[in-house]
């Protein structure tokens, strides 16, 4: 039983680090024109260092404060939930707290095998 818990907290956990490998490389592209920028103004080219670092530096501070808006705009931390026993087993099921009924991963699954079953002879 604690297994299944396990199971259901880390398909929960999943959208986290999704969140993470899709935000990681904008940040960093931002980083690198930031870092890139200063690059340009300490390469001190005549006219070009001044004309191209710049803009450079302050679209790598653009990108870089989007990028950390989307991270707070978005949920960092997994949804709240509580357990209550499914409806159909009584195995301990966690759901987010908006909801009052729940069925378990493994109701579903066998539900859902009847129902292609039912499909079949139908
Ligand atoms: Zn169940």
């Amino acid at each position: 039983m604690t297994n299944e818990l396990n199971q259901q907290t880390k398909s929960v956990q999943q959208p986290f680090t999704e969140f993470f490998i899709s935000t990681l490389p904008a940040f960093f592209l931002s980083f690198v024109l930031f870092i890139g920028g200063i690059g340009l103004l300490y390469l001190r080219i005549p006219k070009w260092s001044l004309f191209l670092g710049v803009p450079t530096i302050q679209l790598g501070i653009i990108f870089l404060i989007l990028t950390f808006d989307k991270i707070i705009q978005s949920r960092t931390s997994p949804e709240r939930l509580h357990i209550i026993p499914c409806s159909i087993c009584n195995n301990p099921t966690p759901i987010s707290l908006d909801k009052k009924g729940a069925i378990c991963d493994i109701c579903r699954q066998k539900m859902a095998k009847k129902l292609k079953t039912v499909k079949k002879n139908y």
